[in-house]
């Protein structure tokens, strides 16, 4: 993994040092060595992490940290603060700017390339999601907000610990702040109840009794009710290498026992923070993805999706030597039905007219509103007599009914023309060309009067013949007939 990593001190050696150590794991360093400069470095360079010493003359490193993470464009990336402070209050404040962990100088290696590995990972995880994100904002589906801005109180917390003061220690320390905090003496007692309650952070020992805490993390992180709930690890200064390990299996962060309360509180709160903000940023994408596919007004899929269906349908179907029918449908003198009742009853029956459709569909057609009152039906997998048979089923579940609507009747006589084209799976051909095919059956319907059917090579069809058809066994799965 060759991540970019921006290394902040104001004593050049201490700079020199951290680049070398970096530089032999293949990372590739920049460095900076005052505040002013690591900002402008971290808005140039776009850094995966931020090595940052605390202690500089002028803007300091918590200053730094906080104008990092109040920048929509950086507060995604890592920082590390580098501290050879030792007050555990120094932390908290580190923690409260945003800091995602610290390292005390002289560096430990285990550790500085344990938590560089495990934030890169983790930043590469986010990055991902704010790719989309980005997407999504660009287009104005969404709001942007950032990590920073969630809320890190009230969560729901389980402990994972065997020993009763530790136990006592960790719950009074964190109850006044969540919602709900959990303490169980067994990994086999945590699985059990993590498929019970949804955690927002799970603090697991490493120094249970009889147990491997190694593989409890690696069993959590491959549960899917826990896979995605950060583990805060707590084990002695001796347990380095196993946190080290941990990290690499998935676990977030750790603690050193004797555990500071203010330290695990403002861990657990950063935890919790960035948990909320990446699962902000899925619901965000999952939102936008089936606003970016789908037709607001109709809730079927939309042009773009209708578009990239079809070509993929149309490569399958020669692969698969099927046959495959497109209808392109339009509502008959829909321009009369706005400028007489208004765009709105125009809406309604635009509505009314999908639902109908997807009504007399099976769930592997698919039908997408292509235009404003044009609708494509894409019947994979098809015979000849069915394709008829269905086109002509939903020209007259069209005209056969009334659509009910906000006219002085209540009601409004509707009709649709459809052509239709069916390609064999020996021809190769384009989604503009299966399109411009049915068009121009379509254009054909329309000429021919309206309210009918016309399918290439067949022209206009006719009702009582179509209703004769005998269906054909092998498509008859889910038939709406
Ligand atoms: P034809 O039978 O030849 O198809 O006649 P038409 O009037 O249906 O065709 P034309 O293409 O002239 O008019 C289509 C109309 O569809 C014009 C437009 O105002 C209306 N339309 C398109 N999108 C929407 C929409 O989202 N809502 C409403 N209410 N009307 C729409
Ligand atoms: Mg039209
Ligand atoms: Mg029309």
């Amino acid at each position: 993994m060759s991540a970019r990593i921006l290394v902040v001190d104001d004593i050049l050696p201490n700079v020199k040092l951290l680049e070398a150590k970096l530089n032999n794991e293949y990372y590739e360093v920049f460095t900076a060595t005052s505040g002013e400069e690591a900002l402008a470095k971290a808005a140039s360079e776009r850094p995966d992490l931020i090595l940052l010493d605390i202690m500089m003359p002028g803007m300091d490193g918590y200053e730094v940290c906080r104008r990092l993470k109040a920048n929509k464009e950086l507060a995604h990336i890592p920082v590390v603060m580098v501290t050879a402070l030792t007050d555990p209050e120094d932390k908290v404040r580190g923690l409260e700017v945003g800091a995602d962990d610290f390292l005390s100088k002289p560096i430990n290696d285990t550790a500085l390339m344990a938590r560089v590995k495990s934030l890169v990972r983790l930043k590469m995880t986010m990055d991902e999601w704010h790719v989309r994100e980005n997407a999504a904002t660009q287009l104005g589906i969404v709001e942007s907000f950032s990590a920073m801005a969630q809320s890190d109180r009230n969560g729901k917390i389980l402990i994972i610990e065997d020993r009763d003061f530790e136990q006592k220690k960790f719950t009074e320390t964190l109850q006044g702040e969540h919602d709900m905090v959990m303490c169980v003496s067994s990994g086999p007692r945590a699985v059990e109840l993590v498929g019970k309650y949804s955690f927002d952070v799970i603090i697991l020992s490493l120094n249970l009794n009889g147990e491997d805490g190694l593989r409890l993390v690696s069993h959590l992180k491959s549960n899917e009710h826990t896979r995605s709930v950060p583990i805060v690890m707590v084990g002695k200064e001796e347990d380095m290498p196993k946190i080290a390990n941990g990290l690499e299996f998935g676990a977030h962060d750790y603690l050193i026992r004797p555990v500071e309360r203010n330290e695990l509180k403002a861990r657990i709160r950063t935890q919790i923070r960035k948990k909320r903000f990446q699962e902000s940023l899925r619901s965000s994408y999952e939102i936008s993805l089936s606003m970016a596919l789908t037709d607001g007004l109709t809730g079927l899929y939309n042009r773009r999706y209708l578009e990239v269906h079809l070509d993929k349908l149309l490569q399958k179907n020669r692969e698969d030597k099927k046959r495959l029918a497109v209808l392109l449908m339009d509502i008959d003198h829909f321009k009369k039905v706005n400028d007489t009742y208004g765009h709105g009853v125009g809406d309604e029956i635009l509505k009314s007219f999908a639902a109908r459709l997807r009504d007399k569909l099976r769930s592997f057609d698919a039908v997408a509103r292509y235009g404003g009152e044009e609708f494509v039906v894409i019947l994979p997998d098809v015979s000849t007599e069915r394709a008829y048979r269905v086109a002509d089923r939903l020209r007259s579940t069209i005209a056969n009914e009334p659509f009910a609507c906000k006219t002085p009747q209540g009601l409004l006589d509707i009709t649709t023309s459809i052509g239709g084209a069916i390609i064999s799976d020996d021809e190769t051909v384009s989604v503009r060309e299966a399109l411009d095919r049915a068009d121009k059956c379509l254009y054909e319907a329309k000429e021919s009067g309206r309210n009918c059917v016309v399918f290439e090579g067949k022209g206009v069809l006719d009702p009582d013949e179509v209703a004769k058809l005998e269906p054909q066994k092998p498509d008859m799965i889910e038939d709406k007939d």
